[in-house]
């Protein structure tokens, strides 16, 4: 698949229905579509970042902006009290699917330590 046309890609240029959960300048958030907990949802800098890994010292902004929305969401779902876990897959062994990088956020149920 083309760098350029991830799903995520899609998503941000419209191509592709999400449920949306939030949008600002910077990011997006939307339900993610197989989700693996009551609350599940991406959060994507609208700025192309493939990984953790291949990020550079110019994306520290985008980073940051991801993590605020990801509190952000949490507030917004009323989970923020009972709790979520954050988690960007990165690479095959990280179960990295989309190479769009994504901050999952999980919440609504007790979540398992380590995920095994
Ligand atoms: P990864 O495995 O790369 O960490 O996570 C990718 C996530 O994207 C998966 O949890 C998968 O369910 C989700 N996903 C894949 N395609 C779509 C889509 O078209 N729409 C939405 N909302 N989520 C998707």
């Amino acid at each position: 698949m083309n760098a350029q046309n991830t799903i995520f890609d899609r998503i941000l240029r419209g191509e592709i229905p999400c449920k949306k959960v939030f949008e600002d300048e910077h990011t997006l958030a939307f339900y993610d579509i197989a989700p693996q907990a009551p609350v599940h949802v991406l959060i994507i800098p609208k700025t192309r970042i493939v990984n953790v890994a291949s990020a550079e010292a110019g994306h520290t902004d985008q980073l940051g902006r991801v993590l605020q929305t990801a509190a952000h969401v949490g507030r917004l779902l009323g989970v923020a009290d009972s709790g979520y876990r954050l988690v960007f897959n990165n690479g095959p062994d990280g179960g990295q699917s989309v190479d769009y990088l994504h901050c999952h956020l999980l919440a609504g149920r007790p979540l398992a330590w380590p995920p095994g």
